[in-house]
């Protein structure tokens, strides 16, 4: 499918798509590229491309595709430093959690000659770096594309073909109605998850130890999520302000609105609420999105 595909940041989301390069030869070379060594020695001993360096400007020469796999708030002095190397008719692609932000950070940086098609694969773990990745990653899991009015039909088909390869089915997006769906689906459930665990950690020892022991009652759930990276996840906040604050703002209404049925003992509102919240998962399992 390509000649040569760099890959850049080899940890959850590079490393699983590697993997998928490498099983499915989609490519005569993969680079993948880190600025950790740590990460770099990890990627070798794990074989999962046919050239490993730190050195980013040489890794993208002559690249057909130029994937960014870092954290949000490393899009930006990633596409600067590979910028002078990227050759005419290179496509560059992101895996970026939030489009818009992302967008204003590698854009400028992609000259005419060289499209960018802007993408976010909807999976994942709580887990990162290289050793955490896999090839069915991407199975039967959304990748949106939001790519920008000037970027060519044939550079979307290329990023698009990867995708599926991976086993993922595709969506086309605008950016900013991206960030929005996003907010409310993942960042806010994970700004939720931080909440709780955060609190059960600011509780008196004995009820600490008590919340641990008998976390299958709920709170377990929320520690999955809340073990996520927390780089990734500092990132993806400061970088959708707009939409977390809003979709934030409806869920203080709607646990007000929670909060007053309790105190007035108002069961038929929490009766409805969590008939409809049932009715929801009910529609996820349906559609094979549960698991
Ligand atoms: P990850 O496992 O933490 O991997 C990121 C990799 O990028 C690490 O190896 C990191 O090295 C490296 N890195 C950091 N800064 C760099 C820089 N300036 N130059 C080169 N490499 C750099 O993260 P991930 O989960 O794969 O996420 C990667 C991207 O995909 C993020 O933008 C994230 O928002 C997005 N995404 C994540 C998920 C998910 O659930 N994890 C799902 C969809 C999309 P160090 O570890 O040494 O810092």
């Amino acid at each position: 499918m390509f000649n040569k595909v760099t890959i850049i940041g080899m940890g959850l989301i590079g490393s699983s798509l590697a993997r998928i390069i490498l099983k499915k030869r989609l490519a005569k070379t993969l680079i993948a590229a880190d600025t950790s060594l740590d990460v770099c020695k990890k990627v070798h001993d794990l074989g999962l491309a046919h050239i490993v360096t730190d050195q980013l400007l040489q890794a993208v020469e002559d690249s057909d595709l130029v994937v960014l796999a870092v954290p949000v708030g490393a899009m930006k002095s990633v596409a600067e430093r590979i910028a002078p190397a990227l050759k005419d008719g290179a496509v560059v692609t992101d895996t970026g959690s939030v489009k818009m932000a992302v967008i204003e950070a590698i854009g400028p940086h992609c000259r005419p000659g060289v499209d960018f098609v802007p993408g976010h694969p909807i999976a994942g773990t709580e887990f990162s770096g290289p050793e955490a990745g896999f090839a069915e990653l991407f199975e039967n899991r959304w990748c949106v594309l939001t790519p920008l009015p000037d970027t060519s039909i044939r550079s979307v088909e290329k990023v698009t073909k990867l995708w599926e390869e991976a086993g993922a089915m595709i969506e086309i997006m605008d950016p900013a109605h991206h960030d929005l769906v996003l907010g409310i689906t993942s960042h806010l459930p994970h700004l939720i998850a931080y909440t709780i665990v955060g609190t059960a950690t600011e509780l008196e020892d004995d009820i600490k130890s008590e919340v641990i022991k008998f976390s299958a009652s709920g709170f377990r759930d929320f520690t999955r999520i809340a073990a996520s990276d927390p780089v990734m996840w500092r990132d993806i906040f400061l970088n959708n302000k707009a939409a977390v604050l809003e979709v934030l703002q409806r869920f203080s209404e709607d646990l007000t609105a929670l909060q007053k049925a309790i105190r007035q003992g108002n069961g038929d509102y929490l009766y409805d609420v969590f008939t409809k919240t049932r009715a929801i998962r009910k529609q996820i399992v349906q559609i094979g999105q549960a698991e």
